[in-house]
């Protein structure tokens, strides 16, 4: 059997949207899975304009992603150059081969002509008419140097079958697709054609790609039929959707690789969320490292129904990696959101990272998180209100006071030892351990959330600026 390649062939436009780096993934998954070689080829012709740096941020976000590919623009492996734009010499070439084994022709039809063929909604479907023109008329108007097209030549009748790995058996009545222009008046190809020879030519036997390409397959089927080259298998792949009707889009918010990361979110995590877009592994474990999905990944566990985006299963996700790593890997992707926060430079970061790390789902709650610790002033004291444990702002004032004397000459100011000295005083007062540390947390922060019990904040906050909160929030409640 042959060596599998297969290849990811995205448009350079600037961002990448994540429907294109799931279909990157399974490309490179399915090549991984059997040994074979995954190949980057960048489809730069189709484009209006060129987007500067548009190139690097697909480098970037395969290396983030750790997507490595086998060739590339930057890895050559002989199937070169991998630059659609540098392949334009070889089109035409082949466009004229394809006319000479009647896959194709030249059509000298002018604008105002095509738009006779409009319908009443604008839409015109190519009528042949310059299939019906003599080699040498054609040879002829060629030397005059008048401007053509070449378009493919669809069979008029029958109809153009395959098996695809997702969708099974497609059919497409010949009658339905229209003889499209494979290479345009400035010489440069279509899609339609330069996806066929690159692929061709780059020996790609699997082409993995979005479900928009399912229907012109039999168009592309054709032409290798008709160049007499073996045709590759095929696996489409159904959209991300933002809900039942929505695909995901950045109309709708955020759709780009970028966009998630910036919102804090691990490149792993996302990984291996999309991943689970439209596939499902055999086991139930759903947190997977990229060895295990080379491991599990199978084409029978993709699914033909679009899939939805869920964004809160993909921020648990994110949280679960981020309960697994040590402190100093937690460190060192969250220095920037420290470093963004008002704590900057003020705390240590690993006494906070310790904090965190069971507490935070994605990376950018870190500042309001620890914001707190620097932040500190007047607040809405009915959050000392709690019905269930029965604090009232009277009893948090009680209590608060009762704290504030038995810690002034308190000095082993740890979590532990805070903790067990203030059990000691619930007791005294013969009140719920709950009645004493709430208010405490409250007192001491000024929020409800914090990324620990009141203990784990004091000793955080130390001795001297406990005890100054603790007054301030004294003062606030006889208010
Ligand atoms: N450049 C095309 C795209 O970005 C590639 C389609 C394909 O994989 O054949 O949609």
């Amino acid at each position: 059997m042959d060596k599998v390649r297969t290849r990811f062939a995205p448009s350079p436009t600037g961002f990448m949207h994540i429907g294109n780096l799931r279909t990157c993934l399974y490309a490179y998954l399915y090549a991984k899975k059997n040994d074979g070689t995954f190949v980057l080829r960048i489809e730069d012709t189709d484009q209006e304009r060129y987007v500067e740096g548009a190139v690097d941020v697909i480098y970037n976000t395969l290396k983030k992603a750790g997507i490595n590919h086998d060739e590339g623009p930057d890895k050559d492996g002989g199937y070169g150059p991998y630059i659609q734009s540098e392949r334009k010499s070889l089109y035409l070439d082949y466009a004229k081969e394809l006319v000479d084994k009647g896959g194709a022709y030249y059509c000298f039809c002018t604008k105002e002509r095509l738009d006779t063929l409009k319908d009443g909604n604008g839409v015109a479907k190519y009528d042949k008419h310059c299939l019906s023109l003599s080699k040498e008329e054609v040879k002829a108007r060629l030397d005059a140097g008048e401007p053509y097209v070449i378009r493919q030549n669809i069979p008029a009748s029958g109809v153009s079958e395959y098996e695809d790995m997702v969708f099974g058996h497609i059919s497409v009545p010949n009658e339905d697709m229209e003889d499209n222009i494979l290479i345009k008046s400035d010489g440069m190809p279509t899609y339609n054609f330069a996806n066929v020879v690159d692929d061709h030519l780059m020996a790609i036997n699997y082409v993995i790609r979005g479900v928009e390409y399912l229907s012109s397959t039999p168009k592309y089927n054709l032409m290798y039929d008709a160049f007499g080259w073996e045709r590759p298998h095929y696996m489409h792949l159904s959209p991300i959707m933002k809900d039942a009707q929505r695909k995901l889009s950045k109309r709708y918010g955020d759709a780009n690789f970028e966009d998630f990361l910036d919102k804090g979110y691990l490149p792993k995590a996302i990984v291996n969320y999309i991943a689970l877009l439209g596939w499902s592994p055999k086991g139930n474990d759903e947190k997977l490292s990229m060895e295990q999905l080379v491991e599990q990944f199978d084409v029978d566990g993709i699914s033909k129904s679009p899939s939805i985006f869920d964004e809160a299963k993909m921020r648990w996700l994110n949280g679960e990696y981020i309960k697994a790593m040590s402190v100093d890997e937690f460190v060192e992707v969250a220095k920037p959101y420290f470093d963004k926060s008002k704590v900057k430079d003020k705390y240590d970061y690993r006494a906070l990272a310790k904090l965190l790390i069971p507490r935070v789902e994605i990376l950018s709650e870190i500042p309001e998180k620890v914001n707190f610790l620097e932040e500190f002033g007047e607040y809405d004291t009915t959050m000392f209100e709690h019905k269930k444990m029965k604090i009232t702002k009277e009893i948090a004032l009680t209590n608060l006071k009762a704290i504030k004397d038995e810690l002034k000459d308190f000095e082993n100011w740890t979590d532990e030892a805070l903790k067990e000295r203030l059990s000691g005083l619930a007791e005294k007062l013969a009140c719920k351990s709950g009645q004493v540390f709430l208010p405490l947390r409250l007192a001491l922060t000024g929020v409800a959330s914090t990324p620990g019990g009141a203990t784990e904040m004091a000793e955080l906050l130390g001795k001297q600026e406990s005890m100054r909160r603790l007054d301030f929030s004294i003062e606030l409640l006889r208010k």
